[in-house]
């Protein structure tokens, strides 16, 4: 197949571009670039040292013979150059990772709020829009988050996108199928419940063919292709900001600073491996919706952790103390979190899971490149409200 992976330059984009390349598709990079224009902006740097993306790619085609091919475009903002790169292009299949994905960055400030409001539902819906008026069939494949679900949670299930409801009318009880309400606990996941709501309007209206990824948090570096070259690495984002619970806890263990811990540690997140990540997305392009259905949508998670538990277990493997500091986030203490990963698992996925892999990310990755860590950019000090502003705290 012909692939287009909107975002391909970043952590999740990046391995999967090189994934979806060495089964023999021909891959495009279409991204503008922005994380790495946010690091800039930040001060911060990957963890691991990244190539430009066409230093990059030049390696991937020295290793494996394959070339994939980078296009700088930004979706926002550029709809009519969008509109020709897919009319010239015309791909099978589209993978969209292109959105401001950080719910602290997404909270920084008013103009944080604003540009990633802008950034992601227009990238969104430009690039379905765009599908209509080219009329490129191609299958969508977005990643979306279980992130949106944030107050929803109950303790029940959180079924795969949608929800069976009964409402009482004057002649008896009805039933519909509705969308899983979303809750969302930060501006970027307010964005992504969003994008739910352009998806299903595009899949009924204009028969789009669209599958939405609800992911878990991301954790891990490497994948069986990024191994393959030291230049092919992927990005790790370790900073208050960007860098994902567990991987801020492996690198707080490797420079011996307490593993930061917010409130109790009582919320409970999804994870998956980076390498799962891409396996996923390799299973759900050869599982495609038909013209006319409704949109898929898969939970792409393979378990569950309350953050304290995670602090601990990366603690009894490293010795690292473990400091509980105020929450810069507006959520609830504790929560619960049951999430059905039944579609992947029926598909073949077989799981890596945080006991087994984790070792190898401590040692092989955190550990080896600890040098280049900024400690000053460690803690997460983005608040969600003036209030909670007052009361974070800059140094453990
Ligand atoms: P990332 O920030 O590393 O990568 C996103 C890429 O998109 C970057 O290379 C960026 O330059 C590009 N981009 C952003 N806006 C763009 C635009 N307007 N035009 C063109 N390119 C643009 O993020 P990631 O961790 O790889 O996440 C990818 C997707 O997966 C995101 O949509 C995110 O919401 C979702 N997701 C990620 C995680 C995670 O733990 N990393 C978890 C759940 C969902």
């Amino acid at each position: 197949m012909r692939i287009a992976v909107l975002g391909g330059d970043g952590f999740c984009g990046w391995p999967t571009s090189l994934h979806l390349s060495n089964l023999g598709h021909e891959v495009h990079i279409v991204d503008n670039l922005s994380r790495r224009w946010i690091d800039t902006e930040l001060g911060v740097q990957s963890l691991t040292p990244m190539d430009s993306i066409q230093e990059r790619c030049r390696i991937w085609k020295q290793v494996s013979g394959n070339e994939i091919r980078f296009h700088l475009l930004d979706l926002a903002k550029e709809y009519q150059r969008l509109r020709l790169w897919l009319d010239e292009y015309r791909p099978d299949a589209i993978i969209h990772f292109a959105e401001q994905r950080a719910a602290p960055y997404s909270m920084k400030s008013d103009r944080h709020k604003v540009y990633t409001v802008d950034n992601n539902v227009s990238a969104t819906h430009n690039l379905l829009t765009a599908l209509v008026e080219t009329g490129i069939d191609a299958h969508l494949v977005h990643l979306g988050t279980m992130g949106v679900y944030g107050y929803s949670t109950i303790g029940a299930p959180i079924p795969e996108g949608y929800l069976d409801v009964s409402v009482e009318t004057d002649s008896g009880a009805k039933g519909m199928e509705i969308l899983y309400p979303t809750r969302p606990g930060s501006v970027y996941h307010m964005t992504k419940s969003l994008d739910q709501i352009l998806f299903q309007f595009y899949a009924q209206n204009d028969a789009l063919r669209i599958t939405d990824l609800h992911q878990g948090i991301v954790w891990g570096t490497h994948t069986d292709q990024t191994k393959r070259h030291e230049q092919l690495i992927n990005r790790f984002d370790y900073d208050g900001d960007y860098g994902t619970v567990l991987n801020r806890f492996l690198i707080q263990a490797a420079i011996d600073y307490p593993l930061t811990v917010h409130g109790t540690g009582g919320q409970t997140r999804a994870f998956i491996h980076i390498q799962d990540t891409v396996r996923c997305i390799e299973l759900a392009l050869g599982d495609a919706p038909e013209k006319g259905e409704r949109v898929k949508i898969f939970n792409q998670m393979t378990e569950t952790h309350r953050v304290r538990d995670l602090a601990e277990m990366v603690a009894r493997m490293t010795g690292a103390e473990i400091a509980f500091l105020p929450n810069p986030r507006k959520e609830a203490a504790e929560n619960e979190l049951i999430v059905k990963n039944d579609h992947f698992i029926d598909l073949g996925l077989n799981p890596i899971k945080l006991e087994s892999g984790l070792l190898e990310e401590v040692v092989h990755v955190a550990k080896k490149y600890a040098h280049r860590v900024d400690r000053k950019h460690v803690p997460c000090v983005s608040a969600w409200t003036k209030d909670i502003a007052k009361r974070v705290v800059h140094d453990p």
